[in-house]
């Protein structure tokens, strides 16, 4: 192998194809991010953002491209391939948390430990830990409709986190918070990426939240654009 040939990113998804229906929802995206980077993906309302991030997230398969995750591609894979891959490597947050609403919130967090197998003592133990890191400790025994926005968002990184993913999806996750909570969020994402080379996908459509990534990827009309940020 020539010595200057460059690394490949973490994840890679070029000439990425979807259509729902008669409606094409993506017509030739790409997507690249490296460990430890922080991807922002802008564009307007209905360009196909979601769509780009469940299609390299392995949520849903492209009709067309390729979508490379360390050296394998996810387009390939079987649905069960797919499942086992995000449950072991992938973290996901939304917009609204989207915690179940039956469980507590340490409950929650243990939820993806339990999922893969793991021991409910050990589950619950880490579930603890990463509450506490995130200054939701408090909340544990709480179930998701008791606690604030900004509270139950820290627990849905949390649960995001505890399987100490590769990759960190989040899709407008400051969009229902405040501006301090958000700003929170945000920081707690990009020490993710800084601290522990987590890759960071981030869909916004609010520059505010962009400001914080390495790099902008514009969506328009299912295509995308790759932005220089402004140091
Ligand atoms: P964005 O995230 O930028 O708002 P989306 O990826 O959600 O955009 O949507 C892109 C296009 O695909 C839109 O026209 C949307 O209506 C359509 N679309 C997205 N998901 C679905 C779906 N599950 N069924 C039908 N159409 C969809």
């Amino acid at each position: 192998m020539s010595a200057a040939a460059p690394a490949e990113p973490l994840l890679v998804a070029t000439g990425v194809h979807k259509s729902f229906g008669p409606t094409p929802a993506l017509r030739g995206a790409s997507l690249a991010v490296d460990a430890g980077e922080v991807v922002a993906v802008m564009g307007p309302s209905g360009s196909g953002k979601s769509t780009l991030l469940h299609c390299v997230a392995g949520v849903i398969r492209p009709d067309d491209g390729v979508v490379g995750y360390r050296g394998r591609d996810l387009v390939l894979m079987s649905d069960r391939e797919r499942s086992a891959l995000r449950r072991g490597e992938f973290g996901f947050v939304f917009q609204f948390g989207q915690l179940v609403p039956e469980l507590t919130c340490l409950e929650n967090v243990a939820l993806p430990l339990r999922l893969n197998g793991m021991r409910w003592a050990e589950a619950g133990r880490r579930a603890a830990d990463w509450l506490a890191r995130l200054e939701v400790a408090d909340v544990a025994g709480q179930r998701p409709g008791e606690v604030s926005g900004g509270q139950g968002q820290r627990v849905a990184v949390a649960r995001a986190l505890v399987t100490e993913p590769r990759v960190l999806f989040a899709d407008e996750p400051t969009g229902a918070l405040d501006s301090l909570n958000g700003e929170r969020v945000m920081r707690l994402l990009i020490g993710m990426a800084r601290d522990r080379g987590v890759a960071v996908v981030l869909v916004t459509h609010e520059p505010r939240v962009a400001a914080y990534a390495d790099r902008e990827v514009v969506v328009r009309d299912g295509r995308t654009r790759d932005l220089a940020v402004a140091a």
